[in-house]
């Protein structure tokens, strides 16, 4: 029971063939729900925060907050930082105390993603933390991060990108996409539901960048998958949430058995707390006690990541 890096996390999902849930974490409920689901399913886990996690919470309080989710569960954690976009981002949660970072150079040209990429590898190695980068570009909105075009990794880079940066993991860009409406409906073909799909993974890329690196652990970033029941329950107790599509459960578990060791899931947490935040205050209308739905809240949480754990990510029992 401890904060570790993910280097031995990915070791085993590697060569077990499943991998670590990394959710996005910026108060006390999500904390709370999030590590008793992976207790609970007995997985490890990857806590990651983005900037504006860290704006909204502050670094300081997000670790303190970790080490006593540590201290209650006993779970083996890494704190991560989502999408850093600068050497000092970095640096700081670092000198917080957090295990694994990720910088974000992939708006940069190839070969300032790799010079900034390998600064920051320097700076972590050095210090004892782990490093993930990303080539490629997702589409989506996530927090700070906003891309209007996306265009798939090449697997031809993934060599020469990661002998010369020194990275620990990479995160790839094959259909994934941030945020909860992940594709527009003209993207989409529709199920007997009326359900709307989204093109499928690249998996060819995937087994390409495998083929080009083997052993080395690839990251999913966008992963959410959108249950539709709680985008109905949202929409039922006064929300308006609407075309909200994710890439399907099956893909993402099928991604989960290959290279792919680490599986970012925001936008499913997100959707799974604001429905039960909106269950209470629509059908308990006197309600004002915080605790009376932030607590069902953390519940649904608690619910949706052992849900993922069964269902994506393969990981119980593997802590
Ligand atoms: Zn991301």
């Amino acid at each position: 029971m401890a904060l570790v890096t993910t280097k031995e996390m990915f070791k085993k999902a590697y060569e077990g063939k499943y991998a670590i849930g990394a959710f996005n974490i910026n108060n006390l409920e999500i904390i709370q729900g999030v590590i008793r689901g992976a207790k609970a399913k007995n997985s490890a886990v990857i806590l990651q925060c983005s900037t504006g996690a860290l704006k909204y919470a502050g670094a300081t309080y997000l670790k303190a907050m970790v080490d006593a989710a540590i201290a209650e569960t006993g779970v083996d954690v890494a704190l991560h930082l989502d999408h850093g976009p600068s050497f000092e981002s970095v640096k700081e949660v670092i000198d917080a105390g957090f295990t694994s970072v990720m910088f974000d150079g992939s708006h940069y040209d190839y070969e300032e993603n790799v010079a900034k990429t390998k600064e920051v590898v320097e700076y972590a190695h050095a210090r004892g933390v782990v490093v993930e980068a990303e080539l490629g570009v997702l589409a989506g909105v996530e927090d700070d991060v906003v891309a209007e075009k996306s265009h798939y990794t090449r697997p031809e880079d993934v060599e020469d990108f990661v002998k010369k940066t020194g990275v620990d993991s990479l995160a790839i860009s094959i259909g994934t996409s941030h945020g909860a409406n992940k594709f527009k409906p003209e993207q989409c073909t529709k199920d007997a539901n009326g359900i709307l799909l989204p093109p499928p993974l690249r998996f060819d890329i995937l087994e390409e960048i495998e083929k080009r690196i083997p052993g080395f652990p690839i990251v999913l970033h966008g992963s959410s998958s959108v249950p539709q029941d709680e985008v109905a329950k949202i929409n039922k107790f006064g929300g308006n949430i609407k075309d909200a599509v994710g890439i399907p459960e099956e893909q993402l578990r099928k991604a989960a058995k290959s290279a792919v060791c680490k599986v970012n899931i925001d936008s499913d947490g997100r959707l799974a707390m604001t429905a039960a935040v909106r269950e209470v205050l629509a059908t308990k209308p006197s309600e004002f006690d915080p605790r009376k739905y932030l607590g069902p809240a953390r519940d649904s949480l608690k619910n949706l990541y052992m849900h993922k754990v069964n269902n994506v990510l393969g990981s119980d029992n593997k802590a």
